[in-house]
């Protein structure tokens, strides 16, 4: 994520992965992650910059590259959560079955919620029987008069069951003429695409005020190169602020949908107007994969939506695609973890490994996550040797690093506690240590 990140503003010559795998599963890998960059190398001008005509009228406030701070912003209410205002980031995917089939649905749902007794979501870092990652808002879409009766049926079916997580709803303005869609979404997904017209906009603001419901409002940006992104985007944010000021409503957010190669410059230009306005508003970041394999789809999501996250940028994450929903949430939650935005299970630090090493990098750190991986929010260090790895613990809690052949030192923060322990004996007394600072808990 990091790598990709950096990648992404442009930075980098050479890049050096550290899986804690053999080399040689890395390559593959580092290939990969570069393809996309050196396209860009060779075909210059492809992604430009805010043209001159945004930049002379607009002022943007960008995010400070040296230092994370979480973008400030009105709290969101969706029934169940908050999105926003310093709360958690939330994780949201689509419904793939048809409104039609509602057996299906309402299962597909409870599924995502970890609630059908499937064991695929119970990956590690769940506790107390309790899956790790769930889905926490539903994405529907719905398209015709049919799907609006079997929504609400939907709705129905989920309460009865006691299976509670926000709705959002995607539907057009001539769905949105029922009454019965705005009563039972939990959030509105209006799609701006470039002929959408501030009446209709006006609309929409004054039906979510009269309904209590939030709305998102997703800017749908051009798939081609054709039509500049910022000039759509101001267009539109300019309409819909208007139409949110009319009806004095605010229980609103933003998104765009765009080309997934191209997300990052719309979106921070999207939060950094939404600033300077004085318009702090959450913003949901949406990465929709399109033929790619899921290594590829991982590997560019995490490049773009984890330089956005570091930027302070994101409320919520909404990842879509052709791939399993357990793939899509780990993957969810795994970056929110790798940025520290949200933290769900623990956190490992292991160095790159090199001639000094001092014992088997990838079993030993596999034989660590394997009885230390329930502790939400620890994080744990391992380094191949004492000369270089003290220093490169980073802010971890506790170390374990090589200290000679078949032996181990221990640290708590920067403090070596132990020394020389025998590797055999070492990942017992990493635990005892974990359990004196009160940071162990029981695997469920
Ligand atoms: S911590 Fe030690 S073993 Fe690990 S990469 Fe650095 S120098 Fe090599």
């Amino acid at each position: 994520m990091g790598i990709g990140a950096l990648l992404e503003d442009g930075i980098g010559d050479t890049i050096r992965v550290s899986l804690t795998e053999d080399a040689v599963a890395e390559v593959p890998v580092a290939f990969k992650l570069v393809e996309k960059y050196n396209r860009l190398c060779r075909t210059p001008g492809q992604d430009r910059g805010l043209p001159p005509s945004v930049t002379s009228r607009s002022e943007v406030r960008l995010p400070d590259p040296f230092a994370y701070r979480r973008r400030e912003t009105l709290a969101c209410d969706l029934v169940y959560h908050r999105l926003g205002n310093g709360h958690l980031p939330r994780v949201e995917l689509s419904l793939r079955s048809r409104l039609a089939a509602l057996d299906e649905a309402v299962s597909e749902v409870a599924r995502l919620l970890g609630q059908n007794g499937d064991s695929a979501l119970r990956v590690a870092g769940g506790s107390n029987g309790r899956p790790a990652f769930t889905c926490e808002t539903v994405h529907v879409r719905v398209e015709s008069d049919a799907d609006v009766h079997a929504f609400v049926g939907l709705k129905r079916r989920l309460q009865a069951r006691g299976l509670h997580v926000p709705l959002a709803v995607e539907v057009s303005r001539t769905g949105l003429a029922s009454e019965a869609i705005w009563r039972a979404a939990d959030r509105v997904v209006y799609p701006c695409s470039a002929s959408v017209q501030a009446a209709e906009l006006s609309q929409i603001a004054g039906s979510a005020k009269r309904f209590g419901k939030p709305v998102e409002w997703k800017l749908v940006l051009p798939e081609s190169a054709a039509g500049d992104p910022f000039e759509r985007v101001e267009r539109d944010l300019q309409k819909i602020l208007a139409a949110c000021t009319t009806h004095d409503w605010w229980q609103t957010l933003f998104s765009i949908e765009s080309a997934p190669a191209a997300l990052v410059r719309p979106y921070r230009y999207l939060a950094g107007r939404l600033d300077a306005l004085a318009a702090n508003l959450p913003v949901l970041l949406r990465y929709r994969g399109g033929e790619q394999e899921f290594e590829a789809f991982l590997l560019d999501a995490s490049a773009q939506l984890g330089a956005l996250l570091c930027d302070g940028i994101g409320d919520a994450l909404y990842l879509a695609g052709p791939y399993p929903a357990e793939d899509l949430l780990r993957l969810a939650y795994n970056l929110l973890q790798a940025t520290r935005t949200r933290i769900s299970k623990t956190d490992y630090i292991s160095c790159p490994s090199c001639g000094r090493t001092l014992f088997d990098l990838k079993s030993t750190t596999e034989r660590i996550k394997s009885k230390t991986a329930h502790l939400k929010g620890v994080k744990i260090a391992i380094m191949g040797c004492i000369v270089n790895g003290p220093g490169e613990m980073a802010d971890a809690d506790f170390g374990y690093v090589g200290a000679g052949p078949g032996k181990v030192n221990l640290f708590v923060g920067k403090e070596c506690v132990e020394r020389n322990i025998p590797e055999d004996q070492a990942d017992q007394k990493l635990i005892e240590l974990i359990k004196k600072h009160g940071m162990w808990v029981e695997p469920s």
